[in-house]
């Protein structure tokens, strides 16, 4: 394994991964989560907001879609879209207008907006694993290469 995957053994271990995430993360990245019902991906972006700054509560965003964080240093923006029935949903609440370079945009069940998704510079991958989680970081841009070689657990 190299230092982009490994195993999660509780709960604290997410948080941890997503405040690591964080202080090698910028605005302008995207980020996608995959993984089943459970394997934490919003407690990933939990992690990830409270070491940004962010002290109140992170809401999973399953019913309003999509919960923005004006932080500090810039904004997040965490999609989940296992709601979705159409991908032509993503074009009707305008979520494209969300992704630029002033903002890190974090979307869980990604697949559910087909292809009008902007591309992804990272994929994280989550899965269960008996009583804990493993996980996978992959880059598909240089961008996501770049946060990528920044990151250490
Ligand atoms: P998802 O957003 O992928 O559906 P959540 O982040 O909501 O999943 O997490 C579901 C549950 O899994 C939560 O109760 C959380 O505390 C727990 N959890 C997260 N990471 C781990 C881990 N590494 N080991 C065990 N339980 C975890
Ligand atoms: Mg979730």
């Amino acid at each position: 394994t190299s230092v982009h995957s490994g195993s999660l053994p509780d709960e604290g271990a997410t948080l941890a991964l997503g405040a690591a995430f964080a202080a090698a993360a910028a605005p302008g990245l995207t980020v996608q989560l995959h993984g089943d019902l459970g394997a934490g991906k919003t407690t990933f972006t939990r992690g990830l907001l409270r070491a940004l700054g962010h002290a109140g509560k992170v809401k999973s965003p399953t019913y309003t879609l999509v919960e923005s964080y004006a932080l500090n240093e810039y904004s997040v923006h965490h999609f989940d879209l296992y709601r979705f029935a159409d991908p032509e949903e993503w074009n009707d609440a305008g979520f494209s207008e969300y992704f630029g370079q002033d903002s890190l945009c974090l979307v869980e069940w990604p697949d559910k907006a087909g292809d009008l998704l902007p591309p992804a510079d990272i994929v994280l991958e989550l899965a269960v694993a008996g009583e804990g989680r493993t996980y996978h970081f992959k880059a598909q841009t240089q961008t996501g290469q770049s946060c990528l070689n920044r990151l250490s657990t």
